[in-house]
């Protein structure tokens, strides 16, 4: 019994569970909510608490993750990953103040790997020793490398589009990876009949409840790296909308133990090509399934699979939607590496390329602070950075070369 966790409450029709390991969806189809005794932590879990804590990972907030005492956690390091001011891109971009909170630093290089650290916890509860999912690439190699690390086996199911940096990872994790000629709402669809027929634990972000608990520690960080002084936006690429429900869960939870006064507003962040989930917000209407047209393969997702959490939290924060186009992503990414040494992949930069688009089109006001989450690392997708971040200088091995490369350059050292 997890005396901290209440149980699990479904955010579309309110039917509550108890919450055992191997949870899913709502017999309605609904997305479950794990809900926590928050009076009953605060007896035990304070800011002081963690001020002497040496923990360094994402487990460093243990109290407040749906886990029981005494599972242990898994091996990889995941979490606790440098947040960095940046003044100078602040002033280009005409923001008060601005961080970068580099998550592609984790072990498998995105977020995800927060998310599938809590899947593997939670296997170890269920007593499961193979998980599975389908992906779009990060949450697959993330729980591959993590289970891998635990000793646990997995399948993955990822859209043959996937680049290939995330299927090297995959394959080199000892994943068996089943790569589907279809859709991602396809390879979702394949990876529900194999789970169901052979009785996998299921990795799927918006059908384990647990896992948006585990994204959630993405807030906690940047809290506590900001001293508990709430920024005035977060700025979140969205696909599924697991990550951004994860971010507000973990801000409101914050809130909840009285450790920050105020919570920030959320900017969501889509690619132009696919933006089901901001079109709703712009719309202020239901969300429609939309093409997947982005050169941002990990929020390529027009089916999104958490809708409700997602459209709630940015309601419910008074958050900004925006829309970028590739060509945005890809500035994104070049400014993020000249002007803060940070390589995001595409999907990973397009929080990034959203807060440059606020700030263009006067969106923001002057004096804000912003924190952007840059959500994966860019050696995932090499093949992209290359076609637009230019060519190296090519000479032969000469110092007549050299300089005649460099006078025709006029480049002066
Ligand atoms: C998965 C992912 C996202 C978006 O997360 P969702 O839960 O699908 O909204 C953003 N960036 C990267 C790099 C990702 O892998
Ligand atoms: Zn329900």
């Amino acid at each position: 019994m997890m005396k901290h966790v209440l149980g699990a409450r479904c955010v579309r029709c309110g039917k509550t569970y108890e919450a055992v390991p191997d949870l899913t969806n709502c017999e309605c189809g609904g997305i479950l909510d794990i809900e926590y005794d928050y009076e009953y932590i605060r007896r035990y879990f304070t800011r002081e608490t963690l001020m002497g804590r040496g923990e360094c990972s994402m487990w460093r907030y243990r109290e407040l993750l749906p886990v029981e005492k005494d599972t242990p956690a898994p091996p990889l390091r995941v979490g606790w990953s440098p947040l960095y001011e940046e003044p100078r891109l602040a002033a280009e971009l005409g923001i008060g103040r601005l961080w970068v909170k580099d998550d592609g630093l984790n072990p498998t290089a995105s977020l995800k790997d927060r998310a599938s650290s809590m899947a593997v916890a939670k296997a170890y509860e269920a007593g499961a020793e193979v998980i599975a999912c389908s992906s779009t690439g990060n949450a697959a190699s993330s729980l591959a490398g993590n289970a891998a690390a635990a000793g646990m086996r997995t399948y993955i199911f990822v859209p043959s589009r996937a680049p290939k940096g995330k299927v090297a990872q995959l394959l080199t994790f000892g994943a068996t990876v089943i790569s589907v000629m279809g859709s991602y709402e396809e390879t979702f669809e394949i990876s529900r009949y194999a789970i169901d027929r052979w009785g996998w634990y299921n990795r799927n972000a918006a059908i384990n409840p647990y896992l948006s608990e585990g994204k959630k520690t993405v807030a906690y960080e940047i809290m506590e790296q900001l001293d508990w002084k709430t920024p005035d936006y977060i700025a979140i690429s969205v696909g599924d909308g697991c990550t951004i429900a994860g971010l507000w869960k973990g801000l409101k939870d914050l809130h909840a133990m009285g450790f920050i006064d105020r919570l920030p507003r959320l900017i969501s962040v889509q690619a132009a090509g696919c933006c089901p989930l901001n079109r709703a917000i712009a719309e202020n209407a239901a969300w429609r399934p939309m093409e997947e047209n982005t050169i941002a393969d990990s929020i390529a997702v027009g089916m999104p699979r958490n809708p409700d959490k997602a459209l709630a939290a940015i309601r419910e924060s008074e958050g900004l939607a925006v829309n970028v186009s590739d060509e945005e992503i890809m500035a994104a990414q070049r400014i993020l590496g000249r002007a803060c040494g940070v390589f995001g992949e595409p999907a990973g930069v397009t929080g990034t390329a959203g807060v440059k688009k606020l700030c263009e089109e006067g969106r923001l006001p002057s004096g804000a602070s912003v924190v952007s989450v840059v959500t994966g690392n860019g050696l995932k997708d090499v093949a992209n950075a290359i076609r637009f971040a230019g060519e190296p200088i090519s000479i032969q091995a000469d110092a007549a070369e050299l300089l005649s490369a460099f006078a025709e350059r006029g480049i002066e050292p």
